[in-house]
């Protein structure tokens, strides 16, 4: 099932066309209406009539989050103020957000982009999907409400939290569509296994989580705990919000929507371009956004593209799961190091809660990663020899996957904080 059939299974060599077209006007667009590109383009020595093809889009300017953060609030916007009918922002880890504009017509390509995405996952205009994404500047929450009413879904915007309540809800309403973050699909499984659910009335069959990496040991337990089908979301304020790609039933990476977006590889440290099937950082080029449209934009999202079609029947290149970022990647002991790897050790032994946290510290000259773990309630109340055991294990498993030694901390269950939107995984005592 498709939602727009013609986008999403057109031949490449007729994506290709429309891809190019549509850079071609962008770029001449942009470089008219924003001076912060037109500046770039100059510094560069380029002007839009020498993007003569798809290729020389490498010859285009790369946008940073940096930029965003300078011309901060309206600086990127291409079209007038008049014909913003929307703002966002991304969370910036301090001072102020990043903003992104939507235009009335922009609006409308994002409920599709996500009514694509609800497809994808066996969704129709039957289904009741329970949107628990936060509500705010925040893109997650209405994006996804406007693409499950773009559906004929009936949407319940519960946003973030309240977790009794959405349990409720969930039973009483009759949700069968779960839109969260994993790390909060989690905590809820945990809530509703701890009781007070009627497992008779939890009609759930599917959970589009995303806006935070996770890995697919993690979609064993979401898929497990709630019975569900568990499949990965991906976009980010700067593109669109969610919806840039999403998995279809076959679970074999995200579909990027090529007909909005150019999707590219690069290597972090040059900058080239990469072939497909090398990791690499993701950059994206928006091909129809009016309001708030980027040129190759750097994510610093680590992923894979793969051409191949799917079985499912769509064209568009799926993207590997993000698994890391560069600027979220630890460097310990000179040895790089992603919480998802991390991750995957912890769901692959069983006997932990799907809970840790990375503690990075600096002893002398010497890096130290410490690594709290929650083992699971009946290991606790085992034998004290259990769960030395346990920690020898996972020592070992740890030094073997990723190179180094940690010290593992063994913690009782729920004492590290719970997040309601995306986990906090690393405390950085080096910085
Ligand atoms: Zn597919």
């Amino acid at each position: 099932m498709y939602w727009q059939e013609k986008y999403e299974t057109m031949s490449r060599e007729e994506l290709s066309q429309l891809q190019y077209q549509r850079l071609k006007a962008m770029v001449e667009r942009l470089y008219n209406s924003v001076p912060f590109y037109q500046q770039r383009f100059k510094e560069k020595g380029i002007v839009p009539e020498d993007i003569k093809s798809l290729e020389d889009i490498k010859h285009i300017p790369f946008t940073t989050k940096q930029d965003l953060r300078d011309t901060y609030p309206f600086g990127m916007f291409a079209v007038p103020q008049d014909d913003v009918v929307r703002l966002h922002g991304s969370s910036g880890t301090t001072g102020k957000p990043i903003v992104v504009g939507y235009t009335k017509k922009d609006i409308d390509t994002w409920g599709n982009l996500l009514a694509r995405c609800f497809t994808m996952a066996g969704a129709t205009k039957s289904d009741v999907v329970q949107n628990a994404y936060g509500y705010g500047l925040f893109t997650g929450g209405m994006g996804v409400h406007y693409g499950a009413e773009t559906l004929g879904a009936t949407v319940v915007p519960m946003s973030g939290g309240n977790t009794a309540k959405q349990l409720m809800l969930m039973q009483d309403f009759g949700a069968t569509v779960l839109t969260c973050t994993p790390t909060y699909a989690l905590y809820m499984a945990e809530e509703a296994h701890a009781g007070g659910v009627d497992w008779d009335k939890v009609k759930l069959k599917v959970g589009i989580f995303g806006a935070e990496p996770w890995s697919e040991a993690m979609r064993k337990q979401l898929e497990e705990r709630w019975n569900i089908t568990a499949l990965d979301i991906y976009g980010l304020s700067e593109v669109l919000g969610p919806g840039v790609a999403c998995e279809c039933l076959q679970k074999q990476g995200m579909h990027i929507m090529e007909d909005h977006f150019i999707a590219e590889i690069i290597d972090p440290d040059t900058g080239e371009p990469l072939p497909y099937g090398q990791k690499g950082e993701l950059v994206f080029t928006s091909l129809t956004k009016e309001a708030f449209p980027v040129l190759r934009y750097r994510t610093k999202d680590i992923s894979v593209l793969y051409p191949e079609q799917c079985a499912c029947g769509r064209t568009h290149v799926r993207m590997e799961r993000v698994t890391g970022r560069t600027d979220d990647m630890l460097i310990i002991r000179g040895v790089n190091v992603f919480p998802s790897q991390v991750e995957s050790i912890l769901l692959e032994f069983g006997e932990t809660e799907p809970h840790y946290l990375l503690v990075v510290d600096r002893k002398g000259s010497m890096d130290d990663l410490e690594i709290w773990v929650e083992v699971s309630a009946n290991m606790f109340s085992d034998k004290v020899r259990g769960l030395e055991d346990l920690e020898k294990r996972l020592k070992s498993r740890i030094l073997s996957v990723l190179g180094i030694s940690a010290k593992i901390k063994l913690v009782e269950p729920k004492s590290i904080p719970r997040s309601e939107g995306k986990a906090k995984r690393i405390i950085d005592k080096r910085v």
